[in-house]
Parts: C-alpha cells; sequence; structure tokens
C-alpha cells in the first residue's frame, strides 16, 4: 500500500548552539517521505526550483520514493532559516522566502488519486484542501500543520479538520487551536472539530494519542545528544502514516495506531541525531527494528510485591 505525501520541500540554514549549516536538504514533505519510504511506496507531490540539487532528487529516487508529483519549476526553490535556543526545544525564525511556494498548485500524477493513505504534511491548509479535493476515497488521511497557519489561516484549517482522519500538531498549536491549557481538553476539543484521531507532540516528553476508543501516552527515545530537531515532527507524521499503509489493514484500529505512534518517534529519534536527513540517509530496517524494541522495553512495567 502507498502513502502519499504532500508538503514543502526546502533549503534550510539551521543554527544550534553547537553549529551552522547553510542550503541543507529539508521541507516538511522531504523528511515524511523519506520517513514513510523505510515502511512503504510514497509518492510525492511538491514543488521545486531550478536551484534545486539534482543529488537531493536522485536520493529521493533511491529510497523508491515516487517523483511523477514532483513538479521542477523556473525559480528559487522554497527556503527556510531557523535558530534554536539552548534547550534545543525552542527555536527562532529567522527567514521564510516563499520562492516557487508562491504559485505552487499541487496536481496529482496519474494514479496518484487512488493512493490509499494520504500525509498532508505542513503546507498552506488551501493547498492541502486542493490535494484532497482531488483524491478518490482514500482509507486514511492524516494532517500536519503548523502555527503560522493558526494564525493566518484559521478558517481553512478548521474546515479541513472535518474531512481529514488525524490531526498531527505540538502541544503549544494545540493550546492555540483550542485556547485551552490543558492538553488532555485541548485533545478532545480538536476531536469534536473532526478527525477521529489527534496525536499531540511533546518534544522531548513524546506524544499523547487521542483515539475515540482510548488514550495513549508514548514517551520520546531517551537520546543523550540532539543535533538538530529539525523536520522531527515531519518524520514522525511519516513513519506513522508509512506504518498505517504497510499493515494494510481494511480500516486503522487504535491498536494499528498506538504502534504507528511509536514507529513515528523511532525515526524522529533518528533524526535528530545529525542535521538535515543525514541520518536517514545511512538508517537500516535493523536499527529501526532494534529501537522501536528499546521502546517497547522501556515503555513495560510491572509491580513487584514482596
Ligand atoms: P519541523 O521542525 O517539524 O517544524 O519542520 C521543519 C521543516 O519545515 C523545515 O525543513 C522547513 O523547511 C519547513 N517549513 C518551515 N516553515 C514552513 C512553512 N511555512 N510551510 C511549509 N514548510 C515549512
Amino acid at each position: 500500500m502507498s502513502v502519499l505525501v504532500v508538503g514543502s520541500i526546502a533549503l534550510d540554514t539551521v543554527k544550534t548552539p553547537m553549529a551552522e549549516h547553510a542550503d541543507l536538504l529539508g521541507g516538511s514533505a522531504s523528511y515524511a517521505a523519506v520517513s514513510a519510504s523505510f515502511f512503504s511506496k510514497v509518492n510525492l507531490v511538491g514543488v521545486v526550483g531550478d536551484d534545486f540539487p539534482k543529488e537531493h532528487i536522485e536520493y529521493f529516487g533511491s529510497r523508491g520514493v515516487d517523483l511523477a508529483g514532483l513538479q521542477q519549476v523556473p525559480g528559487k526553490t522554497f527556503r527556510w532559516s531557523g535558530e534554536y535556543h539552548w534547550d534545543l526545544n525552542t527555536r527562532d525564525t529567522r527567514s521564510v522566502d516563499l520562492n516557487v511556494f508562491e504559485h505552487f498548485t499541487p496536481t496529482l500524477a496519474p494514479g496518484y488519486a487512488q493512493t490509499p493513505y494520504v500525509l498532508l504534511a505542513n503546507i498552506a491548509p488551501g493547498l492541502q484542501h486542493h490535494v484532497l479535493d482531488q483524491m478518490e476515497k482514500p482509507r486514511f488521511v492524516i494532517a500536519d500543520t503548523m502555527d503560522l497557519w493558526i494564525n493566518i489561516a484559521k478558517p481553512e484549517l478548521i474546515s479541513l479538520l472535518a474531512r481529514v482522519d488525524m490531526l498531527i500538531l505540538n502541544d503549544g498549536e494545540a493550546r492555540q487551536l483550542t485556547g485551552l491549557t490543558s492538553l488532555i481538553k485541548a485533545g478532545r476539543a480538536i476531536q469534536a472539530m473532526g478527525p477521529r484521531y489527534v496525536a499531540v507532540k511533546k518534544g522531548e516528553h513524546g506524544c499523547l494519542l487521542f483515539a475515540p476508543d482510548g488514550f495513549f501516552s508514548c514517551g520520546a527515545y531517551p537520546l543523550e545528544d540532539i543535533h538538530d530537531p529539525t523536520g522531527a515532527g515531519d518524520t514522525f507524521a511519516g513513519g506513522l502514516a508509512g506504518f498505517l499503509a504497510s499493515q494494510d489493514n481494511a480500516t486503522v484500529t487504535f491498536e494499528n495506531l498506538r504502534q504507528a505512534v511509536v514507529y513515528g518517534s523511532v525515526m524522529a529519534s533518528f533524526n535528530v541525531e545529525a542535521f538535515s536527513l543525514e541520518r536517514l540517509r545511512t538508517l537500516t530496517q535493523g536499527e529501526i527494528a532494534e529501537r522501536y524494541r528499546l521502546f517497547k522495553l522501556m515503555s513495560q512495567f510491572e509491580v513487584i510485591s514482596d
């Protein structure tokens, strides 16, 4: 089963307290598509300019990502720059240059409309709607978003929520969207806006999954060194979507989603170990399986009585 991923494909400049790197491969769709490709086939929908390095396109291809939906047009690729604070949990956006993104209309390549799983990675909600308008009865639709869209495109985002099965957002965004301080109340309030499932990410503190039939709290893998948190959320979403597609169940269940959240967390934990998508380049299936096993082990507990 395949996943259709639409989102940004970017050249990022990232500064952390330890290092700074310019013009790195980034963007929500880049992280999400590569992460999903470890589990399933991926159809990528996005746009790049004529300055986009050929080796990045070749890298997507080497991951088996279908590139028929990738438009390369005259102009400059979308650029984003961010600077992390000392705790690596918070960051300031230094610049955003939309460039070719400004006139981007995501058009599905032949055959893409039947893709069963859809990941609307972080991109303007209007474009997320436009992709959904072209899909033919997808089995499961996941949307990601960011604070910017809650600020400037809230009505489009709210109407999108009625069309998706799952929303992924971080704790600050969940509070911003609902005006509620309690994440539990916020998660439930977002479910009432449409998506049956809501995943609220809490950075290094893991993730909360709200389902109609339950609630799941997943920790984050305890890493000693984080080099670049950029794209952690997109890698999480990609791993989650890719895993769901690999299961190919007629209906996605709470049980599937709990496992998918853990696989998403595993993928995000690898991604932050290096800048850009560097860690994903060397990642193996064996490493994913081993970290999943450790994750499970760490989440188990038993009461020892004397
Ligand atoms: P994350 O760290 O999960 O928030 O994702 C960071 C990625 O999002 C970077 O690689 C950026 O290129 C991309 N990004 C930043 N701002 C935007 C935006 N307004 N629209 C789409 N993608 C963005």
